[in-house]
């Protein structure tokens, strides 16, 4: 389908006020209400909690919810983030002055339901439903939704669909080999929430991204000693004496790991730091969204449906500044929904993606086509020319995110103790705390 601003806009007739449905109220749907409200075009937005925010809501309970859901956030008690808020957030809603620039996950809460009242939309999102099915109605959606409260189940249909329901809840654990042997604790990052039952123990943190090492530093404050378990390069900040850097495992004992260079750690708790699925369990298989070594497809410019372009899927890109993605991806579906810019030919989708997907082989290894890291950029660029909306994110973002990826790199233990002033468009403050 080819649509433009003298051609039919995606959906259905342009007089018919055309709906969408938003699937979570995290930061992802927050920002298309946000944009969908704006352009005065109707939406629902199903949440199945009831809450907004999503992965920042903290929730002590792990494994299932009251209604027997999964739980649904990630966060950890004493977790703060690992980008400064004043990068972080929305460009179009910034954070109040003031306060360290590594907030806690309260603080990001806080900034996302602040958000919610000040474009006023609660008034689109309905709680404590849980959208059970999205099936594809001839050019429509039809969705199925359960009300968590009295379990009935109804059917509404869509012009549009946004699905925001986050990509960091369905853990990812590897299979280990002997795995059943091992007589001790085993848990996923997804179920962390804090260090206390690990005083005193002997640790294995599997996987040194952003939550394992966050996790493996936490826990390293109460343990006897934590083997951080990774195969990439070693982390080159100076770590607490009892942490100590070792390979992959191969597999397991009954009280311990043998790793991958035949070298054994005895342990009695394993937290598998490894990562997420991609998962749209509500996705009907005739929405035809698949999942190949964690490459969604089929996909244009990572996020919208190119069968189908009433669907996009928002914040599948990793290694980004997820509050800026969402902000630019919702604004592409929202020009193209409105017929303001035209999408391309299909073949011309098709070599883009190529062509995009080659970009990311000479950076990343096949499973990884959605990581972005300094990608992300000309991808917002290319967005923002695209949708043709305002390029409107400071170029500030971009060398704050660089300078603080090298901070994590040489300062591992304490860069969050370095605040970050942005004092302009392009111009930033970064200021060492007085002991360093
Ligand atoms: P979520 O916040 O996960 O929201 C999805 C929502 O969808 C949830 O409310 C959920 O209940 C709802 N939902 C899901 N399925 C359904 C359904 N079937 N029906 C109805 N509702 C549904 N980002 C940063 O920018 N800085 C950081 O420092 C940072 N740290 C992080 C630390 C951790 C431990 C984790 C897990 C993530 C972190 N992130 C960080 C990334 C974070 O995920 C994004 O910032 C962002 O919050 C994701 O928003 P989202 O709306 O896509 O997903």
């Amino acid at each position: 389908m080819v649509v433009g601003p003298q051609q039919q806009p995606l959906g259905t007739g342009p007089d018919e006020p055309r709906r969408v449905a938003v699937i979570g109220a995290g930061a992802a749907g927050l920002c298309a209400a946000r944009h969908l409200a704006a352009a005065g075009v109707p939406c629902t937005v199903f949440e199945q909690t009831g809450n907004v925010g999503g992965t920042w809501v903290y929730n002590e309970r792990v494994g299932m919810d009251q209604f027997g859901l999964p739980v649904h956030s990630s966060m950890y008690r004493n977790l703060r983030i690992n980008i400064p808020k004043h990068v972080m957030c929305y460009p179009d809603f910034p954070f109040k002055k003031g306060g360290r620039s590594y907030a806690t996950h309260q603080e990001i809460r806080d900034y996302l339901k602040n958000y919610a009242q000040h474009f006023d939309l609660h008034q689109y999102v309905q709680h404590y439903t849980h959208v059970k099915r999205v099936t594809p109605q001839g050019s429509r959606w039809s969705v199925l939704v359960e009300d968590l409260k009295t379990g009935r189940v109804s059917e509404e249909v869509f012009d549009a669909v946004l699905v925001c329901n986050g990509h960091y809840s369905v853990p990812y654990t590897p299979t280990v080999p002997n795995m059943s042997l091992y007589g001790g604790v085993s848990l996923h990052s997804h179920d962390y929430r804090e260090p206390e039952p690990f005083a005193g123990a002997d640790v294995v943190v599997l996987g040194a991204k952003a939550s394992g090492l966050d996790i493996a530093l936490e826990v390293a404050k109460v343990a006897n000693n934590v083997f951080l378990s990774h195969n990439g390069d070693l982390v080159p900040s100076r770590l607490p004496d009892n942490v100590q850097q070792v390979k992959g495992i191969k597999e397991a004992t009954e009280d311990g790991f043998v790793l991958l260079d035949g070298t054994t750690v005895r342990a009695s708790a394993v937290i598998f730091a490894t990562g997420y699925e991609f998962s749209f369990p509500f996705l009907a298989p005739e929405c035809g969204v698949r999942v190949v070594h964690n490459r969604v497809v089929p996909l244009y410019k990572h996020m919208l449906h190119r069968e189908r372009p009433t669907m996009a899927l928002i914040g599948i890109p990793y290694c980004v500044v997820p509050f800026v993605i969402f902000h630019y991806q919702i604004r592409y579906f929202l020009s193209l929904f409105l017929g303001r810019v035209a999408l391309p030919s299909k073949e011309q989708m098709e070599r883009e993606e190529d062509a995009d997907m080659q970009k990311h082989l000479l950076q990343f290894p096949a499973r990884h086509t959605h990581k972005m890291g300094d990608l992300q950029w000309p991808y917002l660029h290319d967005l923002a020319a695209a949708g043709d909306f305002e390029d409107d994110m400071w170029p500030v973002v971009q060398e704050v995110y660089d300078a603080v990826e090298e901070d994590r790199k040489n300062l591992l233990t304490v860069y969050r103790s370095i605040e970050y002033n942005v004092t302009g468009r392009e111009t930033y403050e970064r200021v060492l705390p007085p002991s360093a």
